[in-house]
């Protein structure tokens, strides 16, 4: 049985868009409480009945999350220009090699603008 899990994670930060025109708001100093939305796609163990530990995902997330929540995402290396876009790659980059399944990564700044990234085989 093949199966995807969800796993939901927020994190507060600022941000501001360097490259936008002066008089764009997001090229403003503002603050998002951002969700992460993790995706992982696989088939359950028959004996166990799951694909994997939620906890494990939470493990492996957590790093990350200690770089983002309450930071200034500029400031983080590889986040100089902070869109939902650019976050969204630099999660998967990094959840990538610990959780081999994972089939997206999304990322909402609000509730209702999100960016979904499926690593680079994505026809566009
Ligand atoms: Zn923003």
């Amino acid at each position: 049985m093949k199966v995807e899990l969800r796993k939901t994670f927020q994190f507060e930060a600022a941000h501001l868009l360097p490259l936008l025109p002066e008089d764009h708001k997001c090229r403003r100093l503002h603050g998002h409480s951002f969700k992460v939305e993790v995706l992982i796609a696989g088939a359950c163990d028959p004996e166990l009945g799951w694909l994997m530990d939620y906890a494990d995902v939470s493990k492996v997330f957590k790093p990350l999350w200690e770089q983002l929540d309450h930071r200034y995402l500029n400031d983080v290396d590889g986040l100089e220009n902070p869109t939902s876009e650019v976050i969204a790659k630099w999660i998967w980059d990094r959840l990538k090699p610990e959780l081999p399944g994972l089939s997206s990564i999304a990322v909402e700044e609000t509730c209702n603008s999100a960016c979904i990234y499926r690593g680079e085989w994505m026809p566009v």
